[in-house]
Order: C-alpha cells, then sequence, then structure tokens
C-alpha cells in the first residue's frame, strides 16, 4: 500500500479573469520510506501539489490518500518544511522545535526528551536557548528538521527547502537531508526546480510539464539505486 497516492488531482484557484487552472492532472504514488522528487518549472503546480497532499487545501478533483485514507485535513505524522522554514523569530530554537508536538497537545516532560534528541540529531544542542535571528542559515534549516523529526513523521513533504542557501551551504544540507532520510526512514516528497537536486535526492524523480501542471514523466533514478 503506498504512503501517499495522488490520482487525478486537479487544483484552479479564482483569478481576476476567471478561474486559474493549477494543476491539471496530477498523479504521484509514494511507497513507505521513499524518496521521491518533483521537479517543474515555476508556477506549475509544485507547492500545490504539496498543500494538497498534507490536507490544507482541498482539491477541484481527483483523490488524495495518506495510508488508503482520503486526506481530509492536517494529518499528524504528516510533516510539512516551507521555503521559509516556518520559524517563529520570537521563540526559542528549542520552543521552534516543539511547535509541532505542541500542536499535536503533547505533554511538557516529554516534548523536552523529544526535542533534546531531535536537536542532537542535527547538531543544534548547543543552541536550545538561542533565537532563529541568532542562527545560520543552514543552521535554520536544520532546525525546521529537527521540527519535523520531533513528531513521528512517516510522511514528510519539502518545498525548495534548499533554494533560499548559497551554493555550498546547498550541498552540505542535501547531505545532511540525505542522511537523515535514511537514518528515519520516512516516505519523503521533495519539490524543486533544480535537477541536481531532484537527482541526488529522489529514488525516483517526477518531472512535471509546466502551468497547468501534468505528469510528463518518471524517472527511476540509477544514481541513488547505485549506492543502496
Ligand atoms: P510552483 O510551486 O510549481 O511554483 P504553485 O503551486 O505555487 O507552483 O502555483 C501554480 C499556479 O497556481 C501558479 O500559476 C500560481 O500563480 C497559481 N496559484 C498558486 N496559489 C494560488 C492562490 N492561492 N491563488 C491563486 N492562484 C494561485
Ligand atoms: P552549517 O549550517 O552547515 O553548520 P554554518 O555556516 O551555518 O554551517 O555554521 C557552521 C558552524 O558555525 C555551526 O555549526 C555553528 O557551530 C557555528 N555558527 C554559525 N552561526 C553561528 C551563530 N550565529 N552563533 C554561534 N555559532 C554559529
Amino acid at each position: 500500500m503506498p504512503k501517499l497516492d495522488m490520482r487525478g488531482v486537479r487544483q484552479t484557484y479564482a483569478g481576476v479573469h476567471g478561474d486559474v487552472m493549477a494543476l491539471e492532472d496530477m498523479n504521484l504514488s509514494v511507497a513507505p520510506g521513499e524518496a521521491v522528487a518533483i521537479l517543474g518549472p515555476s508556477g506549475c503546480g509544485k507547492s500545490t501539489s504539496l498543500l494538497l497532499a498534507a490536507g490544507l487545501r482541498k482539491p477541484s478533483a481527483g483523490s488524495i490518500l495518506v495510508d488508503n485514507e482520503p486526506v481530509a485535513g492536517p494529518r499528524l505524522k504528516t510533516s510539512l518544511i516551507l521555503q521559509d522554514f516556518g520559524l517563529m523569530p520570537w521563540k526559542t530554537v528549542e520552543q521552534n522545535a516543539g511547535l509541532g508536538l505542541q500542536i499535536r497537545k503533547v505533554p511538557k516532560s516529554e516534548r523536552k526528551y523529544r526535542v533534546a534528541r531531535a536537536l542532537e540529531q542535527v547538531g543544534l544542542q548547543d543552541f536550545a536557548s538561542s533565537y532563529p535571528a541568532e542562527l545560520s542559515g543552514g543552521m535554520r534549516q536544520r532546525l525546521a528538521m529537527a521540527r519535523a523529526l520531533t513528531c513521528e513523521t512517516d510522511l514528510l513533504l519539502m518545498d525548495e527547502p534548499l533554494s533560499a542557501l548559497d551554493a555550498l551551504l546547498r550541498e552540505e544540507m542535501q547531505d545532511m537531508l540525505k542522511r537523515t532520510w535514511q537514518a528515519a526512514g520516512y516516505a519523503q516528497v521533495l519539490v524543486t526546480h533544480s535537477i541536481e537536486e531532484a537527482v541526488y535526492l529522489g529514488e525516483r524523480v517526477f518531472v512535471m510539464t509546466p502551468r497547468p501542471g501534468r505528469l510528463a514523466y518518471t524517472l527511476d533514478n540509477p544514481e541513488m539505486h547505485a549506492d543502496d
């Protein structure tokens, strides 16, 4: 059974000159523990696909299943990392990392333990009481990752998580994402317009057409399978 299964998904947005078709016919199936990348030009509906998969929007048509259940709203074990990381500037690193657990009403003592473990996994244990503004770009990225790691995530959705970083850091963070995924074993959907990133981080790469987005073709990634 796939972790995530999107079939014939269409999404239109209301625009000034009538409806805008953002996604025409999206089909995507991700196995448990599998990492896929969605590659496509700007505006083809990549972010929309993730918002739909996360249950933050309802599709205009088509079906979206997680664990064979229709997605009706946000799901506890689905984590979404956005381009700006969604950090709260007035909260400390520790509090930011614990936000997902707080929303899920996990008791404070358990929160503390899980946050400490996740911060250690991403190497931020010494920055627990710092604020996001005191962190470098790479550290913010790792903090967003720590937040997802605290939540027993089994489906991680990432919208261009590396595009705000400079080239050198991007390479380092690519390694971090790959290592964390391999260690934690969640299913992962990474949206990107970078071919290099898609090929480095996706076991399969879904290539989309320009807007309105459709799946153009799927690429089994020989590079990724070679070092399995
Ligand atoms: P991508 O992530 O591939 O750049 P998006 O999913 O963000 O694509 O957007 C797909 C299309 O839908 C774009 O043309 C965009 O302008 C439009 N769109 C996205 N979100 C909205 C919205 N909330 N309202 C109206 N149009 C939107
Ligand atoms: P990366 O994110 O890959 O670790 P960075 O350039 O972000 O690379 O940071 C490298 C190291 O420098 C960090 O792991 C941290 O120990 C230290 N560092 C970066 N920014 C700060 C900061 N604002 N305050 C203290 N130490 C920092």
